[in-house]
């Protein structure tokens, strides 16, 4: 750093000593304070030197936040800082939850096993906000790249709620701060948008829910960010395809605990394990409820198929260890080893004949993005 001299700024440069009123460009761009040359030629003299400036300070800039020191982190994802909270006009209908953040109309029916079989124009509702849902996931899913913040998906997201009449169902649901969950690498779910750009090789979740004229669509889809590597790669084509076997299976007369035997039988086939923590649900006016939808194996859950019924499938797959725990923001989940994790999510609904899926791709022939 430069000397000061009775008020005079002095040049930076070593054993220089005139006046310096010029300031590095860098320097200013990273508001860093107190660096002065007193001509070009001093400035091109000390580059060498003063460029070590800038490099600590990138370091220092992102080493600094840092909410839980008391935390040890699986993997070598960190928290960013969060924008603040976004808001919905009030033409807009809102969930009971979206003021108060506690959605007291599914914790009513906490206990029950009880389906909802959705007459047809119920039914209509649901298509149309399925259809939605899934217009604002493409938006989002259209700008996630190399250097592109999940807090600017989560903009995106927000805003293309927005103009199509919804209101984005995770915003403030139980107290979540953001309007969608953006999950990366070793993030099973529920990841807060944040500040952080997407580095080249991460996978990332866009996980969408908007409430439309009373009905909730919900869906998601891992996006590979650049060049990703072969390994998770295959992680996310075979989530995918676990989700494409269930899609396959839907009808009126299966019971619902099949769904998992699917799934992880084609994880496991690939080494993959099947997260337990975090299941698919029935959706329609609430965002959660039942029937629970677990993803592995010999699960205990209840209730059979049938027509009127819907509800999402969300198959989370993970590359090493099925277990999960929490970042202390109490939403974001990640695996135990920091190894990746990948999902992908429909609404379904089921019909006389068999299952229409309502969150589905309307461009590109229906392929998830990881193919575009
Ligand atoms: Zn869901
Ligand atoms: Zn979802």
């Amino acid at each position: 750093m430069a000397a000061k001299w009775k008020g005079i700024q002095l040049c930076e440069t070593p054993n220089c000593g005139l006046e310096a009123k010029l300031q590095c460009p860098t320097c200013i761009k990273l508001d860093i304070k107190g660096s002065y040359f007193c001509s070009q030629s001093c400035f091109k003299e000390s580059w060498g030197i003063h460029k070590l400036v800038h490099k600590k300070s990138r370091e220092v800039e992102s080493s600094a936040y840092n909410p839980w020191p008391f935390y040890t982190f699986t993997g070598n994802l960190r928290p960013a800082k969060q924008t603040p909270r976004r808001t919905v006009p009030a033409h807009i209908a809102r969930p009971d939850y979206a003021d108060t953040s506690i959605p007291l109309s599914e914790q009513k029916l906490r206990g029950t096993t009880s389906i909802r079989v959705l007459n047809d124009e119920e039914i209509e509702s649901m298509r149309v906000a399925c259809k939605l849902a899934r217009e604002v996931l493409d938006e989002g899913a259209a700008a996630a790249a190399v250097g592109v913040t999940t807090d600017e998906i989560d903009r995106i997201v927000h805003e293309a709620s927005v103009e199509r009449e919804c209101y984005p169902s995770p915003l403030n649901y139980h107290g979540f701060p953001k309007s969608c969950c953006t999950s990366i690498n070793e993030v099973i779910c529920h990841g807060i948008p944040d500040l952080r750009p997407l580095v080249n090789g991460d996978i990332c979740n866009i996980d969408v829910t908007v409430y439309h004229r009373g009905y909730h669509g919900d869906l998601n889809e891992t996006l590979l960010i650049g060049d990703v590597n072969e390994n998770a790669k295959n992680l996310v084509k075979t989530t995918w395809e676990c989700l494409q076997k269930v899609t396959e299976m839907l009808r009126p007369g299966v019971k619902y605990r099949d769904v998992g035997t699917v799934i992880q039988r084609h994880a496991q086939s690939q080494n993959y394990s099947v997260v337990r923590s975090y299941c698919g649900h029935g959706i329609h006016e609430l965002f959660h409820t039942t029937p629970s939808v677990p993803h592995y194996a010999k699960n205990k859950a209840i209730g059979i198929m049938k027509a009127g019924h819907t509800f999402t499938v969300e198959p989370m797959i993970s590359e090493g260890t099925w277990k999960d725990e929490q970042w202390p923001d109490n939403w974001t989940a990640v695996t135990n080893d920091g190894k990746l994790s990948a999902q992908f999510e429909e609404t379904f609904l089921i019909t006389d004949t068999g299952v229409e899926v309502l969150t589905r791709r309307r461009t590109r022939g229906g392929q998830p993005y990881f193919m575009d």
